[in-house]
């Protein structure tokens, strides 16, 4: 081995010593031995403590250390990508190890690990496309489902997956995780199994509430940071807003009013954390401060339960999420942004009593509290369950009616979903999987996306249509700053294509190839260089998936636009609105009004017939990513699904 190797190796036992004493000072030490007790005694435990008290990064170390990974890995599930990959980096740093060895990841377009990782973290929808080729799970002897308070559809069709593996395979261990105490629903699900409470520790917390309704929460969430800022005592900020999009809008604000504090302020310090940032911005909102400097992380949802950083003291709560919606009825699913539920509320302002008293401001008031619902409802009672529908399915599930859920979904979003795929044609009319659904069902990404993917072969197109997936993989790649919208519309103006938006964020992206993925490029043409280098890694591993399958990634419709177009239509003929007499659109499923999004370059420009692919809910029905597509086109597509759609009306 080489010395310089020898040297990286010190350096990691080093890093990982320094952090043994603030490991035992985490609550969860105290109970290893209770903890590993009851794990080599059952086959089934509930573990219940407080976000922070070092579940996720500690316990898989437990079980390591206790020989309990011999025989097969630990895995580990993470509803959110982002926890998943920060956490198991953090996790390599304790043990002194390299990430990707004996702690890697896993997590969709990401994979560190290798023939000797042990404990592994990932994401709930990695471990059930694991199930697609591995029925048993075979290579585990504990599958840890973390966060299950969060009730995330890929969680909850895991516990029934799990359970059923286990009455098959007697020697795996599995381990519930949860930050709140009504965790005797899990208990109950795994046949009365155990549960162990961690005791926590938490200071007070000062709430103060907005005295009226905030019309506008990011701009009461910029007010609040600076008055926190300027008022009070040293300590990080932690703001809780909705997406990305809001993240960066946010930080711009935050930066150009930064010169407006008075000359002897201390500095701030932005960190935005949320699920589809590169790793080591991830791992910058962890590092401590500067002096005289104050931390400003604004994040998603991720920081409620999922990762904790030291050093908070304040919260500003907005009191919004971004959620998944579905309309069983219209078949519409939807990303709305709606109130949080109490119990997030209080996780929330925990964040800010970690290490000593702290304040949290809500920026809506105690009548908007009470009117808050007690818990968030279950995932899978309100999305699509096209996805993982399909999923179970190619994983051997036969009847999807009788499959042993925690929460039962709906009737009707089952049966829609079944629909959907019956439409898309991955089922038969006997509810049975075709070839062609096997072979979505090993994409990826959503079975409308799969099924343009495979059909992209015949129309020739593939290259273009793995280029404009991974652009709608990632949120917007346009960056339009306050103060230079003109320069940047001007800029935009480029790539604009009068067919809409799927070929404008083409013509992104072969602009972007052109230049081999060059910075200044980015730089000058108001390009998120961020965000389209991700979209470029999803389109290498979109282009490997589509090599393995049997496609040529390479295949090329030059500067013909239909049958690109054509070939969306193949998985997206369900998301079809016609213009109105003023100016709003109509889906043809569901006769739902909506508009298009001000930031498509077909907002008003009253195409007669529109082809979207997402519906969001804000202030009003929008659609987003839409295209103009002609009437004649529909006549190749999804018939079938007319015809049904009508005669049944
Ligand atoms: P729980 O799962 O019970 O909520 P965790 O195991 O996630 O608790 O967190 C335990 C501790 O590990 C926390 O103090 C947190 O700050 C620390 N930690 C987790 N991830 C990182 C990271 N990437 N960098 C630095 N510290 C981390
Ligand atoms: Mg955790």
């Amino acid at each position: 081995m080489s010395s310089s190797e020898d040297g990286g190796r010190a350096k990691r036992k080093a890093k990982a010593a320094s952090l043994v004493p603030s490991r035992n000072r985490l609550p969860i030490s105290n109970e290893r031995k209770n903890i590993i007790a009851a794990v080599q005694k059952a086959r089934a435990l509930v573990i219940v403590g407080e976000t922070g008290s070092g579940k996720t990064t500690q316990l898989p170390q437990f079980l390591f250390e206790c020989g309990l990974a011999k025989k097969g890995m630990i895995a580990i599930t993470q509803p959110r990508r982002v926890a998943a990959s920060s956490i198991a980096r953090r996790v390599a740093e304790e043990m002194g190890v390299k990430l990707g060895n004996e702690v890697g990841y896993s997590v969709r377009f990401d994979d560190k690990t290798t023939q000797s990782t042990k404990i592994k973290y990932m994401t709930d929808g990695m471990l059930l496309r694991e199930l697609l080729s591995d029925k048993l799970l075979s290579k585990y002897s504990v599958i840890i489902l973390d966060e299950a308070h969060e009730r995330t559809l890929r969680t909850d069709v895991l516990f029934g997956m799990v359970k059923a593996i286990q009455k098959v395979r007697s020697d795996l261990k599995i381990i519930v995780m949860s930050a709140t105490l009504d965790a005797a629903r899990f208990a109950e699900y795994f046949d009365g199994a155990e549960t162990l409470y961690i005791p926590g520790r938490q200071f007070p917390v000062r709430v103060y509430n907005a005295i009226e309704r905030q019309e506008d929460y990011v701009d009461a969430a910029l007010v609040a940071t600076f008055q926190i800022h300027v008022d009070e005592d040293p300590g990080d900020i932690l703001v809780f807003l909705t997406g990305q999009e809001e993240i960066e809008t946010v930080e711009k604000l935050l930066k150009e009013h930064m010169h407006e504090l008075p000359p002897n302020a201390s500095q701030l310090l932005i960190c935005p954390l949320f699920a589809s940032q590169p790793a080591a911005q991830q791992q910058k909102v962890f590092a401590p401060a500067p002096p005289n400097t104050r931390k400003v992380i604004l994040s998603t949802n991720v920081a409620e339960t999922s990762i904790t950083i030291s050093g908070i003291r304040y919260i500003v709560d907005t009191g919004m999420a971004k959620v998944r919606a579905f309309n069983p009825k219209l078949g519409i699913e939807s990303l709305a942004v709606v109130p949080i539920s109490k119990a997030s509320a209080l996780q929330r302002l925990g964040r800010a009593g970690r290490e000593a008293p702290g304040v949290c401001y809500r920026l809506y008031t105690e009548d908007g509290f009470s009117s808050l619902a007690n818990v968030s409802e279950p995932e899978i009672l309100r999305c699509n369950l096209a996805n993982v529908l399909l999923t179970l399915k190619a994983s051997g599930v036969e009847n999807i009616m009788e499959f042993d859920f925690l929460d039962r979904p709906p009737r009707a979003s089952l049966i829609r979903a079944l629909e959907h795929l019956f439409a898309l044609r991955a089922l038969n009319s006997k509810g049975e999987l075709t070839p062609e659904g096997h072979k979505m069902a090993g994409f990826p990404v959503d079975p409308s996306l799969a099924k343009v993917l495979i059909h992209s072969k015949a129309l020739n197109c593939t290259a273009e249509v793995i280029s404009i997936i991974s652009m709608l993989s990632v949120e917007t790649v346009f960056f339009s700053p306050h103060d230079k919208r003109e320069a940047a519309n001007e800029a935009k103006r480029k790539f604009v294509s009068h067919d809409g938006d799927h070929i404008t964020l083409l013509n992104v992206m072969r602009g972007y190839q052109a230049v081999s993925g060059d910075k200044d490029w980015c730089i000058q043409n108001y390009i998120n260089g961020r965000a389209i280098k991700n979209a470029m890694d999803i389109r290498n591993q979109l282009a490997s998936f589509c090599e393995q399958g049997g496609i040529s990634p390479t295949a090329s419709a030059g500067s013909e636009v239909e049958p690109i177009l054509q070939c969306f239509l193949q998985g997206f003929f369900q998301n079809i609105a016609s213009l109105q007499m003023d100016g709003s659109y109509q889906t043809f499923s569901g006769k739902q009004v909506c508009h298009i999004h001000p930031s498509s370059v077909l907002f008003q420009k009253r195409m007669p017939l529109i082809m979207y692919h997402e519906l969001v809910q804000t202030s009003r029905q929008y659609v987003r990513n839409v295209s103009s597509i002609s009437l004649p086109w529909l006549q190749n597509t999804g018939s079938h699904y007319f015809n049904a759609a009508n005669s049944s009306a």
